[in-house]
């Protein structure tokens, strides 16, 4: 299929897919005022396209921070405010649906939530765009067959990101299954974005992983990012300094550009009409 068969989604005045390629980048959580708005201000500064931030955390341990929840929420809403970028941030559970549904453009549905068909099936009521992460140990059918769930309801603004799976291999905290947006991309019109950051669980494999993913025809990346990594109150070691920013960002344009997709800059005069 060429690209110009494929669907493009405009999420506030972001694209992606159909040969926009998008960068969704921010902290792996919100822990702070300061932390969240100088994040959000740098990425969008560095040509991100979307924000991301967790307010509500799937943390393996119970007793590891979980988020602040609905503060977090409201500071992503500042961060918006202030920087105009669309907000993907995650929503665990239906309870909390509504209050996420306030404030973001993009609704994520986690790894570990990938089959609770419950939630898929709200999301997919509320209309709201969603982004659908793979499941830790499920495959590219199963990944499929979720998203059916949201689309099932009559929301087709669905993307599809690869995060890393569970395999033998324990050098890295999982393994990236690059050979998945290929695939994907043969059996969906849905756009496919790779997220580097839980795949490889340290920073210095995120910048050649986001390459190869561009390269390889990923329609986005989702990266995290904190502006002093070695303080961060969550995934510090896999997160990129935001000082680093501009120079990742300009090899991923080129690596995009290899698979004819444009990373195309978030324009604020589409957001204010959206
Ligand atoms: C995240 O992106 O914040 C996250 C928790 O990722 P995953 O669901 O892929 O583990
Ligand atoms: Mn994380």
């Amino acid at each position: 299929m060429s690209s110009a068969d494929r669907r493009t989604l405009h999420i506030a005045g972001a694209e992606i897919g159909g040969g926009s390629f998008a960068l969704i980048a921010g902290p792996c959580t919100v822990e702070s005022r300061a932390q969240t708005l100088a994040t959000a201000r740098a990425v969008r500064d560095a040509g991100a396209t979307m924000f991301r931030g967790g307010a509500y955390k799937p943390r393996t341990s119970p007793y590891s921070f979980q988020g602040l929840g609905q503060e977090g929420l409201r500071l992503l809403a500042e961060a918006r405010a202030q920087t105009g970028l669309p907000i993907v941030t995650e929503c665990m559970d239906l309870r909390d649906l509504e209050p996420v549904l306030e404030v973001a453009d993009v609704v994520q549905i986690g790894a570990r939530n990938m089959q609770n068909y419950a939630l898929l099936t709200e999301v997919g009521r509320a209309g709201r765009p969603v982004l659908l992460k793979r499941g830790l140990s499920s495959t590219l059918e199963e990944l499929l067959m979720a998203a059916e769930y949201v689309l099932k309801e009559g929301n087709e603004a669905v993307v599809l990101c690869e995060r890393g799976i569970r395999t033998f291999e324990t050098s890295y905290r999982f393994t990236l299954d690059l050979a998945a947006v290929p695939v994907l991309k043969e059996r969906t019109q849905l756009p496919v974005i790779v997220d580097p950051s839980h795949a490889a669980g340290r920073r210095e494999l995120v910048g050649p992983l986001s390459l190869a993913a561009a390269a390889v025809g990923a329609d986005g990346i989702m990266v995290e990012v904190h502006p002093a990594p070695e303080h961060a109150v969550c995934d510090g070691r896999q997160s990129l300094a935001t000082a680093g920013l501009p120079d990742y960002v300009r090899r991923l344009a080129a690596a995009a550009a290899l698979a004819g997709n444009t990373l195309a800059p978030w324009r604020p005069e589409v957001a204010a009409v959206a």
